[in-house]
């Protein structure tokens, strides 16, 4: 780190990726793409909140990033001659962090929010320098826990669990603050007339308060939706940011469709719950669910793809172009659409497991819930591939892990490499013919009983956590009758739907549904929703991207 850098302290020793310092020959390509312009010292160019924020590039002068938070100001870095503005909402549109003002008189070179998509997309070198910039800076904002909003919680909380979860995988830096760890919290809540038993707070840019806010509401605070036109009719809907719809995404812009994703959550999708993913192609020390997710949702941000953060709540398709209606009201128009909903995790039939989600049972196990049982005994529910991935995962941290699997063994739902593991590792210990009967506990879950169905034999045990990893039922109810389902609710595409399908919903065209085509034309399932596919990263990404193909045949029609 150079000593006479001001700002933030940096975390990474990268600091010439961080905050490059630019040749007169790409300055001058840049330039190309946009205007100079003077800047007065004092004159604010960017103000915290404003979205679509143009990019600049500083030719003489200085520019200071600082980030408002109430009545204060916190230096965040200075840019100087060579330097660039900008990190990872620069490049989305959403709202800035930030504060940019220029400390001293000077010139700038000012592209606008779709000149820098332009550069970033056109000029290879530069888009790399950018976009590895832009990254690294929201690594260090994190790392710092600088945002534009601070979370108020406890661990004992299941709405903080899942605030914080929507933050990291939404890649948004937040300030942290644990009521029972801090003392001087109340001075906080106090000043904002909030009452302890109100948590978890949300006060995002120093302003609104949300006390317990659902993902929705989040979303609104924190303008993630405020940049996008939701009225024009887009070229490709994609419904689900899992890999398939991604993936579906990053080939639709990248070939230049407009394409808007929805997503209810988070880009990832299950896979983003996968502490690490060892067997997709070209990550030979494998790579975090949530890693792979934040590339994805990057490149095809870079590409132009749109993302708003909702749920499709409804298809209505009896006229074109089809119109999706979305959590809150809104209507948004396809011409066609990729459903890449996915599916969800199938709950234990225990009467008072929805008390303890998030108080000790959950559906991921990733670096986030494993910090939350270090050194204690766990649970790990199921035998497929997600269980094996968790217990091996959690066997590094806790001090036991417990793996109940219903059936005898685990040879038959779980790759091999992840059975030697488990067989291997002497934390875990594997419960064939187990399944959990109740669940036991106060604000937290205190102790799971769980029976041996060999022997008939039922044991309590003191046991705080438990990770249900026991497969997933089709995200399809929103689909409104709109096309042909299995009889497990997966959507049928292509050469499944046989001809009495397609006659019963009264097929209307020629042709015959293209491979990933639903019974309603124009509109293409893939990944984990689709019946008969096959559940794995791979499969839903390759799906997600041969999808896009169809979907330029049915433009063209
Ligand atoms: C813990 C875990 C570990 C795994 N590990 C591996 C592994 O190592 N290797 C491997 O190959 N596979 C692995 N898998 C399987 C893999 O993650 C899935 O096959 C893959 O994620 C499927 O991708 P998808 O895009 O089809 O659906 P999903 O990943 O299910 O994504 C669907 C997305 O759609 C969104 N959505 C749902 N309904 C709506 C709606 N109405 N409106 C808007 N958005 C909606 C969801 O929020 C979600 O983000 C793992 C799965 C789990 C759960």
């Amino acid at each position: 780190m150079s000593h006479t850098r001001r700002g933030l302290p940096i975390t990474s020793s990268s600091i010439e990726k961080i905050f490059p310092k630019l040749t007169p020959d790409q300055i001058s390509r840049i330039e190309a793409h946009g205007h100079i312009r003077a800047v007065q010292s004092g004159e604010v160019l960017v103000e915290q909140g404003d979205t679509s924020v143009p990019f600049f590039v500083v030719i003489t002068g200085e520019l200071e990033i600082v980030r408002p938070f109430g009545s204060h100001e916190t230096l965040v870095t200075v840019h100087s001659s060579g330097q660039f503005t900008g990190e990872v909402n620069t490049l989305s549109g959403r709202k800035s962090f930030f504060r940019v003002r220029s400390s001293k008189p000077g010139k700038v070179i000012e592209l606008k929010h779709q000149q820098m998509l332009t550069l970033v997309q056109t000029d290879a070198e530069l888009g790399s320098i950018l976009m590895r910039a832009f990254i690294l800076r929201r690594v260090e904002l994190i790392a710092a826990g600088v945002g534009d909003i601070v979370l108020i919680g406890s661990t004992h909380s299941a709405g903080t669990l899942r605030i914080k979860e929507f933050l990291m995988r939404n890649g948004h830096p937040y300030s942290y603050i644990d009521l029972e760890r801090d003392p001087d919290v109340q001075n906080m809540l106090d000043s904002f007339q909030i009452s302890v038993n109100k948590i978890p707070v949300l006060i995002c840019r120093g302003q609104v308060v949300l006390r317990n806010p659902s993902n929705q509401q989040i979303a609104d605070c924190l303008g993630f939706n405020d940049s996008i036109d939701q009225t024009q009719v887009r070229d490709l809907v994609v419904i689900g940011a899992g890999p398939s719809g991604l993936a579906a995404a990053v080939y639709g812009a990248s070939e230049g469709l407009d394409v808007l994703v929805l997503e209810t959550s988070s880009p990832g999708g299950q896979a983003g719950s996968s502490s690490r993913i060892e067997n997709y192609l070209g990550f030979p020390t494998g790579i975090s669910g949530q890693e792979l997710a934040a590339r994805a949702y990057l490149q095809a941000q870079k590409f132009g793809a749109e993302i708003l953060i909702t749920k499709a709540t409804r298809l209505i398709c009896d006229h074109k172009p089809y119109v999706i209606e979305v959590e809150g009201g809104g209507r948004i128009s396809a011409r066609t659409v990729v459903i890449a909903t996915g599916a969800q995790y199938r709950k234990l039939p225990l009467e008072n497991l929805s008390r303890f989600e998030g108080t000790g049972v959950y559906y991921g196990a990733t670096f986030v819930e494993a910090q939350l049982c270090g050194g204690e005994e766990v649970i790990v529910v199921g035998g497929g591939n997600s269980a094996g991935q968790a217990g091996v995962f959690l066997a590094q941290t806790t001090k036991r892990v417990h793996m109940l699997v219903r059936s005898n063994s685990l040879a038959e739902s779980m790759s091999r490499y992840l059975i030697r593991r488990i067989e291997n590792s002497p934390t875990i210990v594997l419960r064939p013919q187990t399944e959990i009967v109740a669940l036991e506990g106060g604000d937290h879950l205190d102790s799971v009983y769980w029976r041996n169905n060999a022997i008939g034999h039922t044991e309590k045990h003191e046991i705080s956590h438990v990770f249900i990893m026991t497969g997933a039922d089709p995200n399809t109810d929103w689909l409104n009758g709109c096309m042909t389902l299995d009889p497990k609710g997966f959507i049928k595409t292509g050469p499944d739907l046989s001809s009495e399908n397609l006659s019963s919903v009264g097929w209307p065209i020629l042709r015959q549904p293209y491979l990933l085509e639903t019974s309603l034309p124009g509109v293409f399932a893939v990944g984990d929703v689709r019946g008969g596919s096959v559940k794995r990263v791979a499969s839903a990404v390759g799906e997600g991207s041969i999808a896009i193909s169809f979907v330029h045949e049915v433009l063209k029609e």
